[in-house]
């Protein structure tokens, strides 16, 4: 394992669909990495941690939602950045941890690039969001060759 700031090479696959992303996933399995905002995914890389394919999220339509309803809650795309949930009226009003663990996550350049599902998909036990969202209570819905299902955030 080599650890330096230099990038070492891989393949970026930029699908345009979340068809094409499963597809992709299910056919390079732990070959692949998925990158949303890329402030962890990068840094991983530059320290040994990197996989040989990179499948990025940019380009698939639809997945920078940030959506309250008074009934249903809140619904935060998987392109969403920390810098649209700190701007978010809603977000800020109804749920304040989470609104605060956006809004001083980091700097300006990670808040505009990093997201809240990245932040969670990390899985770090310092990750901001990850901590707001887990003493919320939520959901995540995932998708996989098989379709969609949902996981409480305590599993
Ligand atoms: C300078 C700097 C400061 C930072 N400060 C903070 C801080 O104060 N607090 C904090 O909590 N974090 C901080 N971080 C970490 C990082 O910015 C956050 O964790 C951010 O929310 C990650 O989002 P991202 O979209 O960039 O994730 P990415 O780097 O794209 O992905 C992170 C992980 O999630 C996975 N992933 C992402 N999206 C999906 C998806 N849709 N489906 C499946 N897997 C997915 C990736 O494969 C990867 O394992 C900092 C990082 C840097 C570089």
């Amino acid at each position: 394992m080599s650890s330096s700031r230099i990038m070492p090479e891989f393949e970026l696959l930029i699908p345009q669909s979340i068809k094409e992303a499963v597809d992709l996933l299910g056919k390079l399995k732990s070959k692949a990495s998925v990158m949303a905002g890329g402030t962890d995914v990068v840094i991983s890389m530059t320290k040994g941690f990197g996989s040989p394919n990179v499948i990025s999220l940019a380009e698939i339509p639809g997945l920078d939602y940030v959506e309250y309803d008074s009934k249903q809650g809140l619904r935060i795309g998987a392109m969403a950045t920390l810098q649209q949930v700190a701007d978010n009226a809603d977000v800020e009003k109804h749920y304040p941890a989470l609104w605060k663990s956006a809004a001083i996550n980091g700097t300006p350049q990670t808040r505009n690039m990093g997201t809240v599902v990245g932040n969670i998909m990390r899985a770090s036990p310092s990750g901001d969001c990850c901590c707001a969202i887990l003493a919320i209570g939520g959901t995540i819905v995932l998708r996989g060759p098989e379709g969609k299902r949902e996981v409480s955030i305590d599993d």
